[in-house]
């Protein structure tokens, strides 16, 4: 007999975005809720930059970061009264990744 494993999350089930740095993959986890204050523009493990932006400038991590939270918060509010739920399926590898 084969069975198959479908994994799924939830937007309700979303508690944190995690941002890891593509050059040494350390990463960076913060609370969706909790999402405050300025982030790190550049890894504060090996310094590589996260985006591009001059001194002063915006905030790109943050802009990205807020982009992501906001479309989470904007669909758990429109889902709360819908007569269903909207999941996620997550690949094989995605699920069983570490
Ligand atoms: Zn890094």
């Amino acid at each position: 007999m084969t069975t198959k494993r479908h994994v799924t999350i939830e937007v309700s089930d979303l508690t944190s975005l995690h941002i890891q740095c593509s050059k040494c993959n350390s990463v960076l986890a913060i609370p969706i809720g909790k999402i405050d204050r300025k982030l790190p523009q550049q890894c504060p493990n090996c310094t590589n930059r996260w985006g591009e932006w001059e001194h002063n400038g915006p905030n790109h991590t943050m802009d990205y970061v807020v982009e992501v939270r906001n479309a989470a918060e904007n669909l758990k509010a429109k889902m709360k009264d819908a007569g269903f739920t909207l999941a996620l399926e997550l690949s094989p590898e995605a699920s069983t990744r570490d």
